[in-house]
């Protein structure tokens, strides 16, 4: 697998945000010293990066890991294509590419970008994967281990495949980077669904092992109608919801949330906590500054946030409030970690991760 050639990356991102993922593909790019060029189509869901001069896929995957971007929900590194496939027998030429190239993976993705057009392609790539799953079994390509690269098969259309490969560790989860996560029957809004894909597109498991464990506190600002404290309330963390809105019923049942009526920027707590969430629609600078002050003080251990950022200017905003925050806890002794994410489930916004 190691002399694999990658030609470049394909980023996938929420349609609408290809600007803002071609611009972090640039400067990454450009940091790691790979000269390329980006294209990106508005509303295509997708960006391509193509390599000037190919480099070794390890190579590429390594210099700029998957969780330094924020605008893509998923990085592939680009290893083929194959054109004009025939309606009638799609599998053996990808089969035949597969080994050509010489892969040997351990999952086989097969994706789309996440537009209505694309998705018309759905049905068709369902039907194949059997065939092709039975296909590249045969020839000692595909073989059910973790430590394998994934294949994803990237399809424009009914006969265009790239063929692209990620490692576990370095990647969504989720093919097409689309987290597909269980809504809780409890559950009074969607949202709830933000704070449990932040958890994993966000943290390592080893983060979570320590921080969502019954018995710990979190606290919950801006919390109305509930969906992030029924998170952590499922989980048996204690919740301290504050918000001048009212929390579901359904929410409160849980016997671990207890209602603050107060204004999330001034209310402060009595006990530390492991936790504190932030969902309140403001200022993005105001609530990176929120946040940076609730971990500087030690009042919590972690937070995840929301900026909603001003659709012409994302990027610049991103940058001010990542800038703030470094600044605050470079003032403090000890290492912080900082991440940020275009989540499936954010729109105008970003998730933010912050611990110390
Ligand atoms: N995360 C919630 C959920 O999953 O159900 C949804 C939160 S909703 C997007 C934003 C909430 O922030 C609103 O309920 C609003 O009342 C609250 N909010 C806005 N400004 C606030 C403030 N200064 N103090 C407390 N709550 C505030």
């Amino acid at each position: 697998m190691s002399s694999i050639l990658a030609y470049g990356l394909i980023l996938y991102c929420r349609p609408g945000f290809e600007k803002e993922c071609a611009s972090e593909t640039s400067a990454l790019t450009t940091k790691a010293g790979l000269p390329g060029k980006v294209h990106a189509e508005p509303q295509s869901g997708v960006i391509r990066f193509v390599l000037n001069e190919p480099v070794d896929w390890r190579a590429i995957a390594d210099a700029i890991p998957f969780n330094d971007w924020v605008f893509a929900r998923q990085r592939v590194v680009w290893v083929g294509r194959v054109e004009d496939l025939p309606t009638r027998d799609r599998v053996t030429p990808i089969a035949s590419i597969v080994h050509d190239v010489g892969i040997h993976c351990g999952r086989v993705w097969m994706e789309t970008a996440d537009t209505n057009d694309a998705k018309k392609v759905s049905g068709m790539l369902k039907r194949m994967t059997p065939h092709l799953e039975f296909a590249l079994g045969n020839q000692n390509s595909l073989k059910n281990q973790d430590s394998l690269a994934t294949l994803h098969l990237f399809f424009e259309g009914q006969d265009r495949v790239d063929l692209g490969l990620t490692m576990l560790n370095d990647a969504s989860p989720w093919p097409m980077g689309i987290a597909r996560l269980r809504m809780p029957r409890a559950a009074p809004s969607r949202s709830t669904l933000k704070l449990a894909e932040a958890f994993q597109a966000l943290m390592t498991e080893d983060e979570r092992t320590a921080s969502l464990k019954a018995g710990l506190r979190a606290v919950d600002l801006g919390a109305a109608p509930g969906g992030w404290s029924l998170q952590f309330a499922e989980r048996g963390l204690h919740v301290s919801a504050v918000d001048n809105g009212n929390i579901a019923p359904a929410v409160m049942a849980t016997g671990m949330v207890e209602h603050v009526r107060a204004d999330g920027f001034t209310w402060r707590p009595q006990r530390k906590s492991e936790w504190m969430v932030c969902d309140m629609v403001e200022q993005p600078t105001r609530i990176a500054a929120l946040v940076a002050d609730w971990i500087a003080s030690g009042r919590c251990r972690r937070s995840i946030f929301n900026l909603k950022l001003p659709m012409k200017k994302r990027i610049e905003e991103l940058a001010k409030c990542r800038k703030l925050i470094d600044q605050r806890m470079r003032q403090l002794p000890g290492a912080y970690t900082l991440r940020f994410k275009h989540l499936y489930h954010d729109r105008e916004e970003i998730t933010g991760y912050l611990a110390k």
